[in-house]
């Protein structure tokens, strides 16, 4: 498959604490180009990807969705989902969609697979759909250590397998012609990144492997990693192949840069944006 289509939907955006997000670099550091608000968090946005190809609709990721209660929605900074509005935008419905890629299951990249139904059970959003992730991040997320089990929600995920919907992946994977998802770990167990071909190009999307712009530091690895050691050196890798070979890359929680190749200046990566 050579994609055909692919476009960035947002799902919105999230706040962050800054000291999280940006794990052992302080402050000091970075405060010159990342603006915080009083409550010291950072606004992330909550980008999903839509690839179209051979007759399928692809979903990568699907933000928080729109199960919050009150007080997450204010301590999180949300605003209501914007997917669903999103594909409607071009012309589809959530029965259109016939894949849903989850990088890893965090809230903020797979609270938008289920949702509330008018009887209040919680049902898949995408109703035609197969969700794949990999084996060893859904059985972490099924029985996740103290240090994580806030960002995994059963509601988000849980559907899915009882519906019969979910489908689980062991390592690397060509999942349609052009269209792999490679593991990477770090960020969570089993968590995977998505490569394809779009044109002549290489697109891929990091998930929070490399989060945004800002954690082209190799060292800027959120508190919230599994295994920073392990993002880290995967990082390096993906970069460095990223940078040499041209790949597009796409930022999941980028706001106003979402996307862009990479420039080799000093040691660190710089990013050339572009619109996605
Ligand atoms: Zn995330």
């Amino acid at each position: 498959m050579v994609s055909t289509a692919v476009k960035v939907l947002s799902d919105g955006v999230v706040k962050i604490d800054g000291g999280s997000l940006f794990g052992q670099v302080p402050k000091v550091d970075w405060e010159a180009n990342v603006v915080t608000d009083r409550k010291n968090r950072v606004t992330l946005g909550l980008n999903c990807l839509l690839l179209q190809a051979g007759g399928k609709n692809v979903l990568v990721d699907t933000g928080v969705g729109s199960k919050e209660n009150d007080k997450d929605r204010d301590n999180l900074g949300l605003v209501p989902s914007r997917l669903l509005k999103g594909l409607k935008g071009v012309g589809l419905t959530p029965k259109d969609i016939h894949a849903v890629i989850l990088t890893h299951l965090h809230f903020d990249h797979c609270g938008g697979c289920t949702r509330l139904d008018r009887t209040g059970t919680t049902v898949p959003t995408f109703p035609k759909a197969r969700y794949y992730v990999q084996r060893s991040c859904w059985e972490e997320a099924c029985k996740p250590s103290p240090r994580h089990s806030r960002h995994h929600r059963p509601e988000d995920f849980l559907p899915i397998a009882e519906r019969g919907q979910l489908e689980l992946l062991d390592g690397d994977t060509e999942l349609l012609p052009g269209l792999n998802v490679i593991v990477t770990d770090g960020h969570t167990k089993g968590h995977q990144m998505v490569m394809f071909k779009h044109g002549g190009e290489r697109v891929v999307f990091l998930g929070d492997l490399v989060p945004t712009h800002h954690h082209l530091n190799l060292i800027a690895i959120s508190a919230f990693d599994y295994s920073p050691e392990a993002t880290m050196e995967r990082k390096r890798q993906v970069l460095n192949e990223a940078q040499k070979q041209g790949w597009l890359v796409v930022f999941s929680h980028g706001h106003n840069t979402r996307a862009g190749y990479l420039e080799r200046r000093t040691e660190m990566s710089i990013l050339r944006p572009v619109e996605l």
